[in-house]
């Protein structure tokens, strides 16, 4: 919430329940943040400028902002670097709190809708972001339409796909998994 140009956190949205939540879904050590800040002093995310990052989630979190976290995009712009894990003096693990509310956000169906397609062409293709149009391009400057990875090995992309259907995804469903 915002008031004259400074975020106010509504603490009747404190939710003990989404605390609880997280912790199980791996946030294990949340509660022994002292928001000291080193996370955010090293994240690239937070120094690109992305207002509502690293510490502040942490923060959210241990308040049980359910809301405010599954409507946060930025929790989605995490780069899994780990920097924040390696300079937390409490063992917090921030980078797990990110993923912990990730899994939260998954199993409401909460999250941006590029990261769904992200993961169909991940199911898909073996690939996270793939193009539209991307076999004329590479056919055109003189490369095989396939790139030698997991697109190009039906057997891996299978292995791949069984992995990703022991995951969440099979419980949740955003696009057919056959
Ligand atoms: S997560 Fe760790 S580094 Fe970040 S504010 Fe909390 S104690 Fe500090
Ligand atoms: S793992 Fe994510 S939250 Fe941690 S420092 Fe890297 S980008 Fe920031």
């Amino acid at each position: 919430m915002e008031e004259g140009g400074v975020n106010v956190i509504d603490l009747t949205q404190a939710d003990e329940s989404f605390i609880k939540e997280l912790v199980e879904l791996g946030a294990e050590e949340l509660r022994e943040c002292i928001q000291c800040g080193k996370c955010a002093s090293t994240c690239p995310m937070a120094l690109a400028g992305l207002e509502f990052f690293i510490k502040r989630i942490i923060h959210a979190a241990n308040l049980g902002l359910r809301d405010v976290l599954l409507e946060d995009s930025s929790v989605w712009g995490c780069q899994s670097c780990n920097r924040c894990v390696e300079i937390c003096p409490m063992d917090v693990k921030p980078y797990e709190v990110i993923q912990a509310v990730r899994r939260a956000a998954m199993k409401v169906e909460s999250c941006p809708a590029n990261t769904y397609e992200g993961l169909r062409n991940l199911y898909r293709f073996g690939h996270a972001v793939y193009p539209k149009g991307y076999e004329e391009r590479r056919k055109k400057v003189g490369l095989p339409e396939k790139p030698p990875t997991a697109i190009s090995f039906d057997e891996l992309r299978k292995k791949y796909q069984e992995v990703l259907k022991q995951t969440i995804l099979e419980e949740i469903a955003p696009f057919p998994l056959d």
